[in-house]
């Protein structure tokens, strides 16, 4: 059995208790020989600030280089508002995603049918949902240059954005979403806005050349931003694969998102190219929630993103699809049952911490593999 080397980046506020239920689950996994993995643990984000005065050390970074995959928790909290810029806890998972080159950021939105009734759109449109928004996440327009203010001197300022993608770029991230598609219901919708902007006419171009090409067994369909915005809220199960740029993948990334409840629930990876050494593509996975400074340290924080972000490792990096399933069931399982953390919570269910859901997905986890 392969022996996949992970670094666990717990983060702060609620990042090291939601990343706590993943190392028990690592535990529980290594001893019952559903996997064999190795761990390390850093500080990142502000913890790394108050040890070493920085919010990610070059050390830090080597052990992310060097591993299969990244854990990350979150950073942040209003106790580091005042630090310097660079060093700012966000400045971490910047540069993690930047010195990893991860592109692509995967954004699922699965409905368990026991959350279906916490959604704002009608149960039957929402239930057993499992839509995957592939957004491009190192170029387009937050990088673009230029990218500035001018003061034009009569009273008026003018500012500029540059929304630029070269051929390779589209090509990459097209492919990401044709790979993944595969593993699931072959299925493509490539969103951009190529009736009034240059970048969407090559994006639209280049995906249906690749797709020509190499994915031909993949069904690939066009939506612009706007029209898949309105499908995304009116029936979003027509969906599978949704892949777009920078910042409409942003947009309809959390749009997708809210149609499934909290965010205590939403896992996400990025992905990089494939290490020449290793074979394996370069990975961060992380919740979408950052450090809930409000209710860190009560013990009362939703694990399932953080869990469900390790099941996508296992998945996404490991080629573990049978132990992902097994971790993605025993969730809905538990939710079913009716147990659920205080951001979930609803009418007759059973409200518990986060080291007791931690605890039940572990048992669930431990029925269904036997
Ligand atoms: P947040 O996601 O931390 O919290 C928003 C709300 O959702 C809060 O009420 C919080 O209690 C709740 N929530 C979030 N995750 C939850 C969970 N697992 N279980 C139960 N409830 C949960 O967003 P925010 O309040 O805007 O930001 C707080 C800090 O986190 C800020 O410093 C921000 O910069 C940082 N942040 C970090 C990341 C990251 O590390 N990737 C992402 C977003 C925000």
């Amino acid at each position: 059995m392969a022996t996949h080397k992970l670094l666990l980046l717990p983060g702060d506020g609620i990042g090291p208790e939601v990343m706590a239920e993943v190392k028990r689950l690592i535990g529980f996994m290594n001893a019952h020989g559903l996997g064999r993995f190795e761990t390390e643990e850093a500080l990142v984000g502000g913890s790394c600030y108050d040890a070493h005065g920085v919010s990610m050390t070059e050390d830090t970074m080597r052990l992310a280089a060097a591993a299969d995959a990244v854990l990350f928790g979150a950073v942040g909290g209003p106790q580091w508002d005042g630090v310097p810029y660079e060093v700012r806890p966000e400045a971490s998972l910047l540069r993690l995603r930047k010195d990893l080159n991860l592109f692509a950021n995967l954004r699922p939105a699965i409905c368990y049918p026991a959350l279906a009734d916490a959604s704002s759109l009608k149960r039957e449109v929402i239930e057993d949902l499992d839509i995957l928004i592939v957004r491009e996440l190192t170029g387009g327009v937050y990088f673009g240059e230029p990218k500035t203010i001018t003061d034009l001197g009569n009273g008026q300022k003018r500012a500029i954005d540059t929304q630029v993608y070269d051929t390779y770029e589209i090509e990459r991230i097209a492919r990401v979403a044709f790979e993944l598609a595969r593993q699931r219901r072959h299925k493509v919708t490539s969103s951009e806005k190529r009736n009034v902007m240059k970048s969407g006419v090559l994006w639209h171009e280049v995906v249906i050349d690749v797709h020509k090409r190499d994915y031909a067994d993949v069904t690939l369909e066009h939506q612009l931003a706007d029209a898949c915005g309105m499908q995304l809220v009116r029936w979003p199960k027509g969906f599978d694969v949704i892949v777009c740029d920078n910042l409409f993948g942003d947009m309809l990334s959390d749009v997708a998102a809210m149609l499934t409840g909290s965010l205590g629930m939403l896992p996400s990876a990025s992905l990089g190219e494939f290490d020449r050494t290793s074979g394996l593509r370069r990975a961060l996975y992380e919740p979408v929630h950052g450090s809930a400074p409000d209710i860190a340290g009560k013990g009362i924080a939703n694990p399932i993103a953080m869990v469900a972000s390790f099941a996508m490792a296992l998945r996404y990096s490991f080629n573990r699809d049978k132990e992902a399933d097994l971790i993605d069931q025993a969730i809905a399982s538990v939710l079913a049952k009716g147990l659920r953390t205080a951001d979930i919570k609803s009418e007759g269910s059973k409200v518990v911490s986060t080291a007791e859901m931690g605890e039940a997905v572990i048992d669930e986890v431990k029925q269904l593999a036997a």
